[in-house]
Order: C-alpha cells, then sequence, then structure tokens
C-alpha cells in the first residue's frame, strides 16, 4: 500500500457510509434518492459515451449502484471505495445480481500508479463532495483515463439555492437523506470543477442538471445546475 496515495480521504466521511451500508440496496431507505437518480445518469452516460465493450471504473462506488448498472450495459467495470461497509454489500449483491464487477478498495490516486491510462470510462459520481481535496481526485481519474476516453463528474453546486434545497429540504424538511449527509462548505461549483478538470487536461463536453420535483417526488434531466449536476470531460486523443 503506498500511504501517500491513501491520503486524500476523510475517516468520518467514511465512518458515515460505513454505518449505512447494510441498506445501500433499499430503495425505500436512506439511498433511495441514488437509486431513483441512477436510471436518468446511466442514460446519459450512455448517450454520451459507449459502455458496451468498454473499460470502466468507477470511483466512490459504494454498494455498486452505478457500477453493476454499467456493467449490466455492456462495460467490464471495476469499483473502488475505500468504506469497507459498502464494499462488502456491493460483492454480496453482485452474487444475488450475477452481473460482474470487479470491487477493490483503492483511493483513485493509487489506482492512477499502477492503471494509468487504461480505461475507456471513468465515473466519479456523488463522491467528490466526500473528500478532503477533490481537485485532487480530479487530477487522478484523468491519469486514469486512455486519451480519447471520457470522464463523468456528479456533485452539488454550492450556492443559497442548493444549500436550501440540498441541506434544508432533503436532509430537513423531506428527509431524503439522513442529516449530516452534506457539508454546505464541500459542495463544488460548476467553474470550479470545470476548471480543476481543465488544469488537469480535461476538455467538458457538456453538462446537465437534475432535478427534484418534491411534489411528484421525481427527479428529472435539465439545462439548470443550481443543485445538483453532472459534467461530461472527454481527455483529448493527442
Ligand atoms: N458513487 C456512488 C456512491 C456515492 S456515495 C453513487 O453515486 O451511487 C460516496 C461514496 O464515496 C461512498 O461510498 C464513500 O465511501 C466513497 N468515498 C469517500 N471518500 C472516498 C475516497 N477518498 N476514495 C474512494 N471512495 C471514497
Amino acid at each position: 500500500m503506498n500511504t501517500k496515495a491513501r491520503n486524500n480521504v476523510d475517516p468520518a466521511e467514511l465512518a458515515k457510509f460505513d454505518a449505512l451500508a447494510s441498506r445501500w440496496w433499499d430503495t425505500q431507505g436512506e439511498f433511495r434518492p441514488l437509486h431513483q437518480i441512477n436510471p436518468l445518469r446511466l442514460d446519459w452516460i450512455r448517450q454520451r459515451a459507449q459502455l458496451a465493450g468498454a473499460r470502466g471504473v468507477d470511483i466512490g462506488c459504494g454498494g455498486g449502484i452505478l457500477a453493476e448498472a454499467m456493467a449490466s450495459a455492456g462495460a467490464d467495470v471495476t469499483g473502488i471505495d475505500m468504506a469497507e461497509g459498502p464494499l462488502a454489500v456491493a460483492r454480496l449483491h453482485q452474487l444475488e445480481s450475477g452481473v460482474d464487477v470487479d470491487y477493490r478498495q483503492a483511493t483513485a490516486e493509487e489506482l492512477a500508479i499502477d492503471e494509468a491510462g487504461t480505461f475507456d470510462i471513468v465515473t466519479c459520481l456523488e463522491m467528490l463532495e466526500h473528500v478532503p481535496d477533490p481537485e485532487q481526485v480530479v487530477r487522478s481519474c484523468t491519469e486514469l483515463v486512455r486519451p480519447g476516453g471520457d470522464v463523468f463528474f456528479s456533485t452539488i453546486n454550492r450556492n443559497p439555492k442548493s444549500f436550501l434545497f440540498a441541506i434544508v429540504g432533503a436532509e430537513y424538511v423531506l428527509r431524503l437523506l439522513p442529516r449530516g449527509t452534506h457539508e454546505y462548505a464541500k459542495f463544488i461549483r460548476p467553474s470550479e470543477l470545470e476548471a480543476w478538470a481543465r488544469g488537469a487536461g480535461l476538455k467538458l463536453e457538456t453538462s446537465i442538471g437534475l432535478h427534484y420535483n418534491p411534489l411528484l417526488k421525481e427527479y428529472s434531466l435539465g439545462p439548470n445546475l443550481d443543485v445538483n449536476f453532472m459534467m461530461h470531460f472527454t481527455r483529448p486523443a493527442s
């Protein structure tokens, strides 16, 4: 183990996910929002990148909701996470589902030491807002993808509206997420994510917002990036 490559981890964040790990695949439980957004984000990724036959890595895969979905769509998927509980659940779940994912306990920084440039697709969704140095994760994701490959990030914007929707609304009023799931200061503006990615050598292709309608209790995709958003980057071929 290279300890330096394991520095970019917040043990308190991992503890939160460990404590909830057994509930990961309960579609009505604490991870319901991830289950609800998964078909939308998978569709968006599929429209923008070829999954069938691709080698993909999902950074901060948790219990494997996206990793399994990408594998079912034909990708050869590696899922990495630093929390042991969610990884254990992910490994058990694939026995039930029969979907093959290579789960490993590793950081993006660590994986980039041995497997730089070997992935066609890198996904890192709902994870950057849980690490001490998200820009470093963006750099490692850039190292992991091959020239010409695709990188997808999602996170939560930082502004008064996102504070109201993603923390007050989601954690206190609608109780979609456990209190303390998110910390406002760790939210990331689209301009910040784009600047980090550009600095690392990625090119922004497009962005999209993820919106929650509390009346319909449904998510949808749309152009507004004020709260939850996703960004698609490519690594230039030359
Ligand atoms: N990406 C998944 C899970 C998001 S929850 C999805 O969208 O469905 C965030 C995950 O990031 C948790 O499983 C947590 O354990 C993981 N995580 C937090 N810090 C990490 C780090 N430094 N390296 C790898 N995984 C990390």
